[in-house]
């Protein structure tokens, strides 16, 4: 098969973080939606690419995984998303900022369900960490919980009324920087994605700003096929990618079926940049089945 006629997805979540599809769903999905090649990215772990990797020898699925993971970082006080891609997921240098990480998410859904509390709403904490089964715990658990407990309609309301930047539940975040992500997946032998560009409501001067710096930290590539996102954005996005010679990559940020876009269903790069995968070779998946 041609390289430019694969389907890429390269930003994808399960329940190893806030996604609603285990490892194994989430990869049948892959492939009934025509991915050829997925990357798992979930929030700070890692812990879901062995189910993946399992399922596709198991049922020899026509599909590549490439291991990846989605770092939050904290960039003049705003969180900033990294992925990293084609990362090796046992380095040690990478598993243990992660579980720095997953530490700082327990502390956090702590002092989150403590503001809770104050508001009148108890055990949040206990029932977030339920929710999580016991992987990490992500805003999107208490959303889940706040929407069971019909305090609101939808996640998206759980965020606007309670744990979006600057509502009543919401912390400022105290993850990594940009630097100890971007070191740490180069040390896992990966390439570092400044994810979601636009999605972080920063003004243009700002966002140059943030390019400029995870340019001269070392950044790899940024997402410039996303989910949610206007034409106009795409190419804003291939522009900026050009402009700062950064790799182009893609991905629907896929959490659960329904939400957003669905897998694989992200609008192709534009002609101009240079996909993230110019130079990868698929030799060590070779399961993957040609034909069918
Ligand atoms: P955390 O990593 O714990 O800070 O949680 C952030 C996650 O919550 C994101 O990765 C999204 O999946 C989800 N999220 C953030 N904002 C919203 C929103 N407005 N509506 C739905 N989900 C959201
Ligand atoms: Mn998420
Ligand atoms: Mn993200
Ligand atoms: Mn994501």
């Amino acid at each position: 098969m041609e390289l430019s006629t694969r389907r890429y997805d390269l930003h994808s979540h399960t329940t190893a973080s806030d996604g609603m599809l285990s490892p194994a769903e989430l990869v049948k999905r892959a492939v009934d939606n025509c991915v050829d090649v997925l990357a798992i990215t979930d929030h700070d772990s890692t812990a879901g690419l062995e189910e993946a990797r399992n399922t596709i020898s198991q049922d020899k699925l026509p599909l590549i995984l490439i291991n990846g993971v989605e770092i939050s970082t904290v960039w003049k006080n705003q969180g900033i998303h990294i992925v990293g891609l084609n990362i090796d997921p046992n380095h040690d240098h990478l598993q243990q900022l992660l579980r720095k990480q997953t530490e700082y998410r327990r502390e956090r859904a702590q002092e989150i369900a403590a503001k809770l509390a104050g508001l009148g709403i108890v055990d949040s904490y206990q029932k977030a960490e339920q929710y999580a089964q016991g992987e990490i715990v992500s805003r999107a658990h208490f959303a889940r919980y706040l929407v069971d407990l019909g305090i609101v309609k939808d996640i998206n309301k759980a965020f606007k009324r309670y744990l979006g930047k600057g509502k009543p539940a919401y912390i400022s975040p105290r993850w990594c920087s940009i630097t100890e992500a971007v070191e740490a997946i180069h040390a896992a032998g990966g390439v570092a994605v400044l994810a979601h560009p636009t999605r972080y409501d920063l003004t243009a001067t700002k966002l140059r700003k943030l390019l400029d710096e995870f340019k001269q930290i070392g950044g790899d590539a940024i997402e410039v096929s996303q989910s949610r996102q206007s034409r106009d954005e795409l190419y804003m996005l291939a522009k900026y990618a050009l402009q700062y010679e950064f790799l182009a990559s893609q991905g629907s940020d896929f959490h659960s079926i329904g939400q957003y876009v669905d897998l694989g269903k992200v609008e192709p790069l534009t002609e101009n940049v240079t996909p993230i995968w110019y130079n990868w070779s698929y030799e060590r998946d070779s399961i993957r089945i040609e034909d069918t």
